[in-house]
């Protein structure tokens, strides 16, 4: 069994944060935003997450140094942040240096290379790299290629490449640091020659590289559209749900108020406000789902909130609230329970109404009754009870 699959650390990684980003239209990707903190982040987060990983050298542009090593967002498991170079491979060079400098004995460990800009690899393939460097002393992820390739020139396809022999290079791609360095003294990593990976140099010095399969996730953010696919995969929207309940006693009087609508001629419901329960109900799902508390603390039963008070202006306060905080409804479902009055007629009125006090579609509310069967105070005739499950999306 090789090291790092009994969770030993063999390895050591420089993660590269240096480039511009050039197809991003401006946007520092490696510092775009994911789920609330830099893409680069989540990219250090995930290669050491594996347990082949010990040393983590984070290589960014020199004036960037200060800012990243004390970033509140930079994970505790870096090691250093060192000023990288004007080109890919003198980065990485000042990369291994650091970890040279670090650990001068261990010119046959495994030095996994990564771009800051691919944050959804698997620590599963980080720990495969570096079991594959420790057994061959180079490796790399590759991909094959699924599209048919042609080679075009001036618009015109001039043939059809065989592609069963190629493959789409990925990283982290690893060597043992002294093959690195045996590669830098035949080709410089500030000298005249440039390679685009680390495989490039490896093989250019005739060192053998290993190639085993890569991710297809894995994907290096390039364009603005990578960025979109990267946040839905790694910060996914949370759901935001939330549940309401509310009860009251019939009162004197008639003309009751429920779901936004007056049904005259039965009883009214008592209470502070209108003693509308279901829009109560909805109310207390809302902040629910927003975590804003419930409906009691936000309009105590007390001098602060007007007797009487119509529980629509309840509700649309509510609704205000959410949009202060950047968050809307996106739909309520509710159950009224109780015995009397009949409200089988009235509950897709109940539903317009409701929609309409929380700016969504008809569509989007569903509201039904619960009269059978029912215990208690609902049971007897002598109150009304509502619950309500609501969800949110972003305003
Ligand atoms: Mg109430």
């Amino acid at each position: 069994m090789a090291a790092g699959a009994t969770g030993r650390p063999i390895a050591d990684a420089v993660i590269v944060a240096a480039g511009a980003s050039h197809r991003m239209g401006g946007i520092d990707k490696v510092l775009a935003p994911v789920g609330g903190r830099p893409l680069l982040a989540w990219t250090i987060e995930a290669i050491a997450a594996s347990p082949a990983v010990d040393r983590v050298v984070v290589v960014t542009a020199p004036e960037r140094v200060a800012a990243f090593a004390s970033a509140p967002w930079l994970p505790t498991s870096v090691t250093a942040v060192t000023a990288g170079g004007a080109t890919r491979q003198a980065s990485v060079a000042a990369g291994v240096r650091q970890l040279t400098a670090l650990d001068p004995d261990g010119f046959d460990r495994p030095v996994l290379v990564h771009d800051g800009a691919r944050p959804m690899v698997s620590p599963a393939l980080v720990t495969a790299v570096a079991e594959a460097v420790a057994r061959y002393g180079a490796a790399i992820p590759v991909l094959s290629v699924a599209e048919t390739i042609k080679r075009v020139g001036e618009g015109m396809v001039l043939e059809t490449v065989d592609r069963s022999s190629l493959a789409a290079a990925q990283t982290p791609q690893g060597a043992r640091r002294r093959l690195l360095e045996q590669a830098w003294t035949v080709y410089p990593p500030d000298g005249e020659r440039q390679f685009t990976d680390e495989a490039a140099i490896l093989e250019a010095c005739t060192i053998p590289v290993h190639a085993i399969p890569g991710e297809p996730a894995n994907l290096k953010v390039t364009l603005p559209d990578d960025l979109l696919r990267v946040g839905q995969a790694l910060a996914p929207a949370r759901a935001r749900v939330g549940f309401g309940h509310d009860s009251h006693p019939f009162g004197p009087g008639t003309g009751l108020r429920l779901g936004g609508v007056e049904i005259a001629g039965a009883p009214r419901l008592a209470g502070h406000s209108d003693g509308d329960v279901a829009l109560h109900a909805v109310a207390d799902a809302l902040l629910g789902a927003a975590g804003l508390g419930d409906l009691g603390r936000l309009f105590p039963s007390d001098a602060r909130t007007p007797v009487g008070v119509a529980s629509e202006d309840l509700l649309r306060e509510v609704v205000a609230r959410l949009g202060a905080i950047g968050l809307r409804p996106a739909s309520a479902d509710v159950v009224i329970i109780g015995v009397r009055p009949k409200l089988g007629p009235r509950l897709d009125a109940m539903r317009d109404a409701i929609a309409r006090l929380l700016c969504v579609p008809a569509g989007a509310v569903n509201v039904k009754a619960s009269t059978g069967n029912l215990a208690g105070d609902e049971g007897a005739g002598r109150s009304m009870a509502a619950r309500a499950v609501a969800t949110l999306e972003p305003a």
